[in-house]
């Protein structure tokens, strides 16, 4: 008998969390190519919502993709996983919170799960169930994009467009990546940056 790393048949929780463009879904597709090459068994899921791309698989930006399973709530994942080694959930902001629960339970299973979700709205507010899911996760990866106005690292997400609702489904014509000196809460807001509370 070899000895092993780790225990078989321990699981955890990997997040994969920043901004929009800052490649989130290029690594959670890089990471799940990876264990497909490993031949393991994976299996991806998505929120329903999100059918900005392609209505079965998940998408990034770059046009990389690989098939998911598109479901309504997180609950869902849990009956259709399957005997998956490893789990994929991209644009885990999408769901509630539910889907720590759900994430919990299948890393108790012993299945590796990896969770690509954005870490702060358009106003800059976490954004839930992501900061539940960084506290549990045995590993989180913070991605940067570029500032689309200095080419900084970005970790911001600039909202283009006014619009109340806090989930507005789009990409390069409703958001662009910023810095926190060019990221404005309010698209708007023809300033550069936010006033220092003092000014
Ligand atoms: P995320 O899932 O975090 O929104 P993706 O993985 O879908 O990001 O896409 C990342 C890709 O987006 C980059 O490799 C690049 O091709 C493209 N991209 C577009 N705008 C930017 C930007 N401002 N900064 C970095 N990458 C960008
Ligand atoms: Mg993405």
């Amino acid at each position: 008998m070899v000895p092993r790393a780790y225990p078989v048949g321990t699981g955890w929780i990997e997040v994969v969390t920043g901004c929009m463009f800052s490649g989130k879904t290029e690594e959670l597709i890089r990471r799940l190519n990876r264990a497909r090459y490993a031949t393991q068994r994976v299996v991806v899921f998505k929120p329903s919502i999100d059918t900005r791309y392609a209505a079965e698989d998940v998408v990034s930006h770059s046009e990389q993709r690989f098939p998911s399973i598109p479901v309504a709530h997180a609950h869902e994942i849990h009956r259709q996983v399957g005997d998956a080694q490893v789990v994929g959930i991209d644009e885990a902001q999408f769901f509630d919170l539910d889907l720590v629960g759900v994430v919990e339970h299948l890393a108790n299973e012993g299945r590796r799960v990896v969770v690509a979700g954005l870490d702060q709205d358009f106003r800059g507010v976490p954004f839930e169930p992501m900061p539940q899911l960084l506290a549990v996760a045995e590993y989180v990866t913070k991605t940067l994009a570029v500032c689309m106005v200095c080419g900084a690292p970005a970790n911001r997400s600039q909202r283009l467009v006014p619009r109340e609702a806090r989930v507005v489904i789009g990409a390069r014509d409703a958001y662009e990546a910023r810095c926190r000196l060019h990221w404005r809460a309010d698209p708007e807001d023809t300033q550069q940056r936010l006033p220092l509370p003092s000014e």
